[in-house]
């Protein structure tokens, strides 16, 4: 096993972010803090906090940034967290990158890693997309048999298309991310801190890029 890192991961939707930060973590055996992910246990789970932020998750909108601070802050201090971290959907904003600049002083993200696809390629790649709403969850793309057929050939289930993943609900999601967090990608590559990894390529090639890159960080 890689010794830890401290990272932060910016990329689009579709930009295959999700699979590549489970196996970095793997890899370099740090937690995956995924924001979105910690927001939908929330609301899964039903507390008061996950009421609240259910409200802002439906209508699109980010949670307040002393609000998502906090929450970053708590999970950081986590005794799994001493060895490093691979930060993924957070900062989404400037201000955000500023408070976690002030609440890790005494260790830092080393570098944030903005795994890179154009706009035309994700929109694609999330139109297609078809996934299994039974046991097994997988992911297929049109042109798939279970995908054509609608029928799971793994358990059977229903494939159909996720909600978000329309035409529409990927055009929002693409813009916003163009405006709110791609000035955030730049703030860090002004302070010198960005690395670019093409992630327009096979995801064992991208895995490969991105261990380089961190490594060489
Ligand atoms: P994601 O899965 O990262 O796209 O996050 C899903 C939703 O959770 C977002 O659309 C926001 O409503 C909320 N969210 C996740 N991360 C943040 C963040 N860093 N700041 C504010 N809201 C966030």
């Amino acid at each position: 096993m890689a010794p830890g890192v401290r990272l932060i991961i910016f990329g689009r939707q579709g930009a295959g972010k999700g699979t590549q930060c489970q196996r970095l973590a793997t890899h370099y055996g740090v937690p995956h803090v995924s924001t979105g992910d910690m927001l939908r246990a929330a609301v899964k789970a039903g507390t008061e906090f996950g009421l609240k932020a259910r409200d802002y998750m439906d209508a699109g909108k980010l949670l307040p940034d002393d609000i998502m601070v906090g929450l970053v802050a708590e999970r950081l201090a986590q005794p799994d967290a001493v060895t490093g971290w691979l930060l993924d959907g957070f900062p989404r904003t400037v201000g955000q990158a500023e408070a976690l600049n002030e609440v890790t002083s005494d260790a830092p993200a080393e570098k944030a890693v903005n795994l890179e696809v154009p706009e035309s390629v994700v929109f694609e790649r999330i139109t297609k997309r078809r996934v299994c709403s039974g046991t097994c969850q997988r992911i297929y793309r049109v042109g798939d048999p279970s995908a054509e057929s609608g029928v799971c050939e793994h358990c059977g289930g229903a494939v159909v298309q996720r909600g978000d993943d329309t035409e529409e609900s990927v055009r929002k999601r693409l813009a916003d991310y163009q405006a709110q967090t791609v000035p955030v990608v730049e703030w860090f590559a002004q302070q010198g801190r960005l690395v670019e990894v093409d992630g327009d390529q096979p995801a064992d090639d991208v895995f490969a890029a991105l261990v380089h890159a961190i490594d060489n960080r």
